[in-house]
């Protein structure tokens, strides 16, 4: 057996697939039978706190699958911070604070007794999404993760673009409007990145004293479907946000799809049409003519489908 480990800023999710069936193999249209299971974390957790969650929900997963704990063979974490490949620590001090300066590959190692790799999440939906979801076949495209972080995965030409130390992709931390000086502090310490505008964390904030409750992101979604105006207003304008973000690599880089993940992607058209929208409009003209925009398959499964496909792929029994 391998696993795959989400973890996010708020969440945890645990996938256990065994490496000999055959629909594990590279190739395969679709993923493997696997157990998923998800828990939730406490916000800014620590390596501590999140390598228990992920020992805990692995156990219960091995124990589902009725095997016993020395059949795992291999685990590939995500974490949602750069990750740096060659170290396997967490980079970008104030991202993911309570995992930064840990070799987080070593620990986990270490933890479960079996080698172990660490990747970014947004990386590894990418690979996801692109193994059997809205990516294959696509050889210029894009993966977008928008939830409590946000950030992005390339495939040019045809390979997932990682950049030189593996930290590529980090569009949550682009300024959309860096000469604003009131714009928001982000956690990296710069103002106003695209995160602070459109996280899950801030989209939710916006409607909570209008509710005057606390409220989810599918909460939101319903809402807008039953037409509320400040619900539908929200979900474009962060729809809007990404497109302006997005536009100047569009330019650049003339992705042919771009494939909207995390938790934000279940607002559909109320995000997806504003945000192709802004796109075409910051654009260079022609650029995104052939720019798709569209939903993750995996849905929110992509970062945990991506750790298990690489572990599926390290651990690979020979014929
Ligand atoms: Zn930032």
């Amino acid at each position: 057996m391998v696993a795959g480990i989400d973890v996010g800023h708020r969440h945890i999710r645990v996938a256990l697939a065994d490496v000999a069936d055959p629909a594990a193999a590279a190739g395969h249209p679709a993923p493997p039978e696997r157990i998923e299971l998800r828990a939730d974390l406490p916000d800014y957790h620590g390596v501590s706190e999140g390598l228990a969650a992920a020992a805990r929900l692995l156990d219960e997963a091995l124990a589902q699958a009725d095997v016993r704990r020395e059949a795992l063979r291999g685990a590939v974490v995500g974490l949602p911070a750069p990750v740096d490949l060659e170290t396997g620590a967490v980079g970008a001090s104030g991202v993911l604070p309570g995992w930064v300066g840990v070799p987080v590959a070593g620990r986990v190692s270490e933890h479960f007794g079996v080698p172990s790799w660490v990747d970014n999440d947004a990386t590894l939906g990418t690979l996801a999404e692109q193994r059997w979801g809205a990516l294959r076949e696509v050889d210029d495209g894009m993966f977008l993760k928008l939830s409590d972080g946000v950030g992005a995965g390339l495939v040019l030409a045809g390979r997932l673009y990682r950049g030189p130390d593996g930290t590529a992709g980090e569009i949550g931390h682009v300024a959309v409007d860096p000469g604003d000086r009131f714009a928001a502090v982000c956690r990296c310490g710069h103002r106003g990145c695209l995160e602070t505008l459109v996280s899950t964390r801030t989209v939710t904030a916006l409607l909570e004293p209008l509710v005057g409750a606390r409220l989810t992101v599918a909460e939101i979604v319903a809402r807008a479907r039953d037409g509320d105006a400040p619900a539908r207003r929200v979900l474009a304008d962060t729809g809007h946000h990404v497109g302006v973000a997005l536009a100047g690599l569009c330019t650049v880089l003339t992705p042919r799809r771009i494939v909207v993940g995390g938790e934000l992607a279940q607002a559909g058209d109320f995000l997806l049409a504003p945000l192709h929208a802004a796109l075409e409009r910051a654009a260079l003209p022609g650029s995104t003519r052939t720019a798709d925009v569209v939903t993750a398959a995996l849905a929110e499964h992509a970062p945990v489908l991506g750790a298990l496909a690489l572990a599926l792929d390290r651990c690979a029994v020979g014929p």
